[in-house]
């Protein structure tokens, strides 16, 4: 990819994933995890890429 996207990288930027089960969440954090309920949720790690 010659250019970056930032509004993909925003999109990553408000994915959260469970840290139970890696179901993942768009938009703001979830008070918990619709699939399981469990509240330890992680922001999906969207800067750390090489490229
Ligand atoms: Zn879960």
């Amino acid at each position: 990819m010659a250019q970056r996207h930032p509004e993909a990288e925003a999109r990553l930027l408000k994915k959260w994933i469970c840290m139970r089960c890696s179901a993942t969440h768009r938009g703001s954090k979830p008070k918990s995890c619709r699939k399981c309920g469990y509240t330890g949720l992680r922001k999906k790690a969207a800067e750390k890429r090489s490229v």
